[in-house]
């Protein structure tokens, strides 16, 4: 099983699953502990879901499940995840890659708006294919997105309907082995600058250069930087330029930094990660935080995770800028369309399923029969 937006695959749950296919595994040493735990874990999607979103676990061939049947009305929900003409598959993605995606599209939380955006976004795109293009949207261009990572080789089709195999030894041999760096791991923010890093600085000594640059005005200085907030490579470039520029950056251009750091939108945890995960991301950076953001600002430009997390950012963009070409062509963003009444129908009533489904608002059953009723939407259940 792969990942819609990384193309990277889903491993086998080890703990769940009875006989999984050996090949699905990473080799040894290719994956530490964290990072095949990482590649377990994922997000199921779109209308054949029941409760249309679920956390899911794999269970190797084409068997995948929701992970937490027992807090389910439905109990345990199997999904064959490549459909039997072996043409199309489900929405899966890494737990990262789906909340980066609702990230970029606008679709953060768990609400009916989120949700009728990720239905627009399935009604456009289609699903995604099967076969040897398992879990690849139609007219993405995976290669071509931030890095221009390109796994096609390394994929070899399965003798069984969902059964491809990835060469994990593969990525090394073409330099992508960064890739399996988790994208969920931030670097650390500290709320104070360290001594150590201004004490070359010494107040009270003159660490002005002589050329034109360095003699203006420390607030000029700083309207110049403030032009620089979308370009932190610009940035960095100017603040080390000499001693008293450096000096500068780690004192009063810290919000700058901050402000550089927020406009990149992948450097900081998002909404979902911080509530699910709020212990594990304890020390890092926040968009309220006060602290060394200048640090900051260059350590999520040099560590893999970031790395790893801005270029699923990019393909984020990527599947946004295809699922947007298709949304003025159908018109289905348009109210009053008939494609905008359609998502409107499926809206309605996968909302209501996955209330009910989640056990919120104390919506039951009946509820779910009334509402795909009134829209004449068929569900699994009703
Ligand atoms: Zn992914």
């Amino acid at each position: 099983m792969s990942c819609c937006v990384c193309r990277l695959p889903l491993l086998p749950d080890r703990a769940e699953s009875t006989s999984p296919l050996p090949e699905h595994f990473a080799p040894p040493g290719v994956l530490t502990k964290e990072q095949t735990r990482y590649f377990e874990r994922g997000t199921l999607w779109g209308d054949h879901i029941h409760g249309f979103w679920v956390d899911t676990r794999y269970f190797s061939s084409n068997m995948t499940a929701n992970r937490d049947p027992k807090n389910n009305p439905v109990g345990l929900m199997m999904f064959l995840w490549e459909q039997e003409e072996r043409d199309k598959t489900f929405i899966t993605m890494h737990h990262t890659c789906f909340r980066l995606l609702c990230v970029v599209i606008d679709a953060e939380g768990e609400n009916k708006e989120s949700l009728r955006k990720l239905v627009a976004l399935e009604m456009v795109l289609g699903p995604p294919g099967g076969g040897i293009d398992c879990g690849r949207w139609p007219g993405v261009n995976y290669e071509e997105s931030g890095e221009e990572v390109d796994t096609r080789t390394l994929w070899k089709l399965g003798l069984a309907l969902g059964s491809n195999i990835f060469d994990w030894r593969g990525l090394a041999r073409l330099g992508y082995d960064w890739v399996v760096h988790r994208p969920d791991v931030f670097p650390r923010f500290y709320t104070a600058v360290s001594p150590e890093r201004v004490k070359h600085l010494a107040a009270g000594t003159d660490l002005r250069g002589t050329d034109v640059l360095t003699r203006m005005p420390s607030d000029v200085l700083r309207a110049i930087a403030s032009h620089l907030v979308l370009e932190p490579a610009a940035l960095a470039q100017l603040s080390g330029t000499c001693r008293f520029l450096r000096f500068l950056a780690v004192d009063e251009w810290q919000l700058l930094a901050r402000d550089c750091v927020l406009a990149l939108r992948w450097a900081i945890p998002c909404a979902a990660e911080l509530q699910q995960n709020a212990k594990m991301l304890e020390g890092t950076a926040n968009k309220d935080a006060q602290g060394d953001w200048m640090l900051y600002l260059s350590h999520v430009h040099r560590t893999k995770s970031m790395r790893v997390r801005r270029w699923v950012w990019a393909l984020c963009g990527e599947v946004k800028r295809v699922a947007d070409e298709h949304f003025k062509r159908t018109r289905i963003m348009e109210k009053g369309t008939m494609r905008w009444q359609e998502a409107e129908k499926m809206t309605a009533v996968k909302w209501v399923e996955h209330l009910w489904i989640s056990g919120l608002q104390g919506t039951t059953l009946q509820d779910l029969r009334k509402m795909a009723r009134q829209n004449g939407v068929k569900t699994a259940f009703a």
